[in-house]
């Protein structure tokens, strides 16, 4: 079971009208992270799920 912790990115700081490439999956995206890094939303939440979960998951991502 995988619970994802959910982004509200509503607000206008999350969104470019130029698309970029995702720093996460490559795929061109007009969102913004918090940090103005071009994600989607949900590759942000995995990312961030991922990040904040104990070694095992975070450590079997970086060696991707
Ligand atoms: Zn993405």
């Amino acid at each position: 079971m995988t619970a994802v912790s959910l982004m509200d990115w509503r607000d206008s700081k999350h969104w470019s009208e130029t698309p970029k490439p995702c720093v996460l999956c490559d795929t061109p995206t007009h969102l913004r992270s918090e940090r103005g890094k071009p994600v989607h939303k949900v590759c942000a939440e995995d990312w961030n799920d991922t990040r904040t979960t104990p070694d095992q998951t975070a450590a079997k991502r970086r060696r991707n």
